[in-house]
């Protein structure tokens, strides 16, 4: 048996902040993580990321931003596209190299007083009725597996959500422990080298073909200027007639034919693409990451979130070490601070991923196309800031006579004066939760299944 303030389990983005940042702050931090030391970071994705979560570990931890090799491209502008429309947004961020990236970060984490444990993949939680003490590891090769004792056990092992869903529901009830299929997408991408410069400088574009289903997409990041990492996502509970890999292909091919680029890597992975986890802490325990759904549901960027909700996750952790005390109560905080980064933002875009299963790219394409819905608007509901009455009262004017369209513009701007509300009241304590989650699930539940 191995004794230590925190166990993290997981090295990726979640993992390796929460472990600096408990270390920063002067405590004993082990991390295990499956996959081998200098493979830790490195990861099938689109590799593409916002500047928002980078400047907050720049400003709170000094971790510079990603430059030299872990940069492949500067972003300016995120570009919705159908087959007729295009929408520019601005979003400034990168396309990385994540594995460097991710090494980097490691390499600080070891620097701050992090015991990175490799190979090591943990099996389960150790729970008793008090709270969550630790888990269960084994390290690649042996037979034998053995226990990790900590103060706080942060869970940050992504999709396989690892130490949740191994805590008895009933011991604490506030702890959802479901990944339902609907909540899950599937992706697939492939690093291409093109014979000749690609026109998609600076730019990522998700765009909405119809072979898709909705919500899913296609998208093209460049990574310098013969580069491209080009993928495809939907969700498992669609049913779909072809296979990923050859929609992938199909679609591909109408911008790159076959013969006019080289595959210079491939794979697939799921995600975890649902609003949060309402509540990510238990007694002894923090989710961060995929293990927490703290993916942005619309375009399905998990890392930056992934990066903040380390470090609260670390910081929260290391409060809770000051003052002996790692109750549900005292961890709550980090709830708090995860619902006013991207928690309240995340379930908005929610109902924009729902609106898009009901209305379909052509539902999204005769908004666009006839004006009925403008591009202004359009950010205004992104962004979750809403529509006044009149506007809305404009849009039906003008969007007669499709008001099922209509029907889902209004929900979503319903949805989302109503979220703004609900969140303003995020309970101070877990005892005000369950009242709380209740009137959530009231809303989305009905959102989700109008
Ligand atoms: C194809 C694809 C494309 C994507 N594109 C983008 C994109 O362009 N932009 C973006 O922001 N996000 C993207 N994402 C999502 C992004 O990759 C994740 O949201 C992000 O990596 C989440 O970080 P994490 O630390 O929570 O989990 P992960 O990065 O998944 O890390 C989890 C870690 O836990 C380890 N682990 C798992 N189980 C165990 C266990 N039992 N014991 C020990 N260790 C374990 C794993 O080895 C891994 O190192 C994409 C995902 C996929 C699959």
């Amino acid at each position: 048996m191995v004794n230590t303030e925190v166990l993290v389990v997981g090295g990726g983005p979640a993992g390796v902040l929460s472990a600096l940042t408990a270390a920063k702050n002067g405590h004993s931090v082990i991390l295990v993580d499956a996959k081998s030391y200098t493979e830790i970071g490195n990861k099938t994705c689109g590799d593409a990321i916002n500047l928002g979560p980078l400047k907050l570990l720049d400003k709170e931890l000094g971790i510079q931003l990603p430059h030299g090799e872990e940069v492949a491209e500067s972003v300016e502008s995120l570009v919705f596209q159908t087959e007729r429309v295009t929408f520019p947004l601005s979003g400034p961020g990168f396309v990385l190299n994540r594995h460097p990236y991710g090494q980097r970060l490691l390499k600080i984490a070891v620097e701050s007083g992090v015991e990175v444990r490799a190979d090591t993949k943990a099996i389960r939680a150790i729970v008793d009725e008090t709270g969550v003490k630790g888990a269960i590891v084994q390290e690649k090769g042996s037979k034998e597996s053995y226990e990790i004792h900590a103060f706080i056990t942060i869970d940050c092992s992504g999709r396989n959500y690892q130490i949740r869903k191994t805590i008895p529901t009933e011991l604490f009830p506030n702890l959802e422990k479901k990944m339902e299929k609907r909540d899950v997408a599937a992706s697939y991408r492939e690093i291409i080298r093109l014979k000749e410069d690609h026109p998609y400088d600076n730019k990522i574009l998700l765009i909405y073909d119809s072979i898709i289903p909705e919500p899913g997409y296609f998208w093209i990041f460049s990574k310098g200027k013969k580069r491209l990492n080009i993928g495809i996502g939907w969700y498992l509970d669609m049913s779909v007639e072809k296979g990923m890999k050859e929609l992938f292909r199909e679609v591909l091919h109408k911008y790159y034919p076959q013969g006019t680029y080289e595959v210079e890597d491939k794979g697939g992975y799921t995600i975890p693409t649902r609003y949060p986890l309402m509540n990510a802490v238990a007694p002894g325990f923090i989710a961060a990451g995929d293990s927490a759904f703290h993916v942005n549901p619309f375009s399905a960027e998990g890392h930056g979130p992934a990066l903040s909700a380390g470090y609260y996750a670390g910081k929260i952790s290391s409060e809770a070490l000051k003052v002996k005390d790692a109750s549900e109560q005292q961890l709550w905080g980090y709830n708090t601070a995860v619902m006013k980064d991207f928690g309240l933002s995340h379930t908005k875009l929610q109902l924009f991923t729902e609106a898009l299963r009901k209305v379909k790219t052509p539902g999204l394409e005769y908004l666009f196309k006839r004006n009925i819905l403008t591009q202004d608007q359009f950010m205004a509901l992104h962004s979750g800031k809403g529509l006044g009455k009149s506007e809305i009262f404009k849009i039906i004017l003008k969007g007669f006579p499709r008001y099922d369209l209509l029907l889902n513009l209004y929900k979503i701007a319903k949805g989302i004066q109503k979220f703004n509300r609900l969140f303003d009241r995020y309970p101070s304590t877990p005892q005000e939760f369950p009242d709380w989650e209740n009137e959530f699930l009231l809303i989305m539940n009905n959102i989700r299944n109008w």
